[in-house]
């Protein structure tokens, strides 16, 4: 084969360390779900993906996606493994695959955060297995009172559990990256699909270092959150990432059961 250069436009790092392929394959949920491959690249994650699973599988490189039918012309002419070639957002504005499925993949991380929301959102997703950078993984994977505690953990506690399964160094890869990676696994127990909850998150984390009253009294009457604060046992002074998954939904029901938005500090 002739050697093939990586596009870094593509975030094209292939998983080259023997050790850390067989430790995803260790770690994948045990069921019947298919599997969606996101950038499946040289195939060396999709050759034991393969071997276990179906695989569907999205690559947005021509060149790779030529090189992947020859590869695996055997596993796709079984129906183990088909290849769908190009932009897995384009495939995502309708349904990505009709079965159920798990996720596990060696993301690209340029657009590794957005595809797994949208996984989160998916009815039809069950478990995320991923590679991404380190820092990444541990937004998703952080527990309140650490310090990196922000709207991914909440919005991830609130879909299932999840945990780091191992971290992974540049040397890994090739070529490799300047930062380290890590995979993560998420297991599913409910989809997110709570817009309203999340824009509140939003506000809640706008300002990290600041106080949650401070940042949540941006649009919601600082009485009626200091009742709320009450009614929760929470500090006035709790910042942002102190607050557990639950407090914020309790947070959450008592807003929309009773307050009103302040539209003076909106952009009205
Ligand atoms: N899975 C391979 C591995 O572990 O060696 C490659 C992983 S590499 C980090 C990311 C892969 O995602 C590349 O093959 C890249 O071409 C592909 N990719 C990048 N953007 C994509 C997109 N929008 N849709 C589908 N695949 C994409």
């Amino acid at each position: 084969m002739n050697k093939v250069i990586a596009k870094k436009k593509y975030g094209q790092n292939f998983l080259k360390d023997e050790v850390v392929l067989q430790k995803i394959i260790e770690a994948m949920p045990h069921n019947n779900n298919k599997i969606v491959e996101i950038g499946p690249g040289l195939g060396d994650l999709t050759k034991y993906l393969v071997d276990v699973k179906s695989v569907e599988a999205f690559e947005v490189d021509t060149d790779l996606c030529k090189l992947l039918q020859k590869k695996f012309e055997k596993e796709i002419a079984t129906e183990q493994l088909h290849i769908n070639c190009g932009d897995v957002l384009e495939a995502w504005k309708s349904e990505l695959i009709e079965e159920s499925y798990d996720l596990v993949a060696n993301l690209p991380y340029y657009i590794a955060t957005n595809i797994i929301l949208k996984a989160l959102a998916d009815p039809k997703c069950k478990n995320i297995l991923v590679m991404v950078q380190l820092e990444v993984a541990e937004k998703f994977c952080a527990n309140e009172n650490d310090k990196v505690f922000g709207s991914l953990s909440v919005i991830t506690q609130s879909a299932g559990s999840s945990r780091i399964v191992v971290r992974v160094p540049p040397t890994a890869f090739e070529p490799q990256p300047k930062i380290d990676s890590a995979i993560f696994l998420i297991e599913k127990s409910s989809d997110r699909n709570d817009e309203i909850f999340e824009g509140m998150l939003r506000v809640a984390f706008k300002q990290p270092r600041k106080t949650l009253m401070k940042n949540l009294s941006e649009i919601y009457e600082k009485n009626n959150l200091q009742d709320a604060f009450l009614k929760l046992n929470l500090a006035q002074t709790i910042r942002p990432h102190q607050v557990s998954t639950a407090d914020y939904h309790q947070l959450h029901n008592i807003i929309q059961r009773n307050f009103n938005v302040r539209r003076d500090s909106t952009d009205e």
